[in-house]
């Protein structure tokens, strides 16, 4: 992959950081509220429960995004960024564009979703 195309994925990449810590950020702050508004307030404890699950489901989904994120950025630092973590091929330049935070080739990303359809790969391709 190109050095202008490793600098247009790390920019992609930087930004959805930025993005997920802000979300990340803005889940605590919820989180703050949500505990302090629980004094004193015994009637909707259900509701409190439901809203806090779906912060803790919330906050889960964006760490592991965050992580892949960061592992991606780590990969470029590594100059690794472009090698299938399976096969040791080069990753399409058009994949990681598509998806960033990809590791595995399309072939091998396909063998570990099933059988190979053109159809299926056109898709992962597309992110
Ligand atoms: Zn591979």
């Amino acid at each position: 992959m190109g050095t202008k195309q490793r600098e247009r994925v790390r920019r992609q990449l930087m930004r959805r950081r930025r993005e997920l810590l802000k979300r990340r950020d803005e889940g605590l702050l919820l989180e703050q509220v949500l505990s302090q508004s629980e004094i004193g307030d015994e009637v909707d404890t259900s509701v409190k429960d439901q809203e806090r699950n779906l912060v803790e489901r919330l906050k889960e989904f964006e760490y592991n995004e965050l992580r892949s994120v960061q592992r991606a950025l780590q990969r470029i630092e590594e100059d690794e960024y472009d090698v299938c973590a399976s096969c040791g091929h080069p990753i399409q330049a058009r994949r990681l564009l598509a998806n960033p935070e990809a590791t595995l080739c399309v072939s091998c990303a396909a063998r570990r979703r099933g059988p190979t359809s053109p159809g299926r790969v056109e898709a992962w391709l597309q992110g």
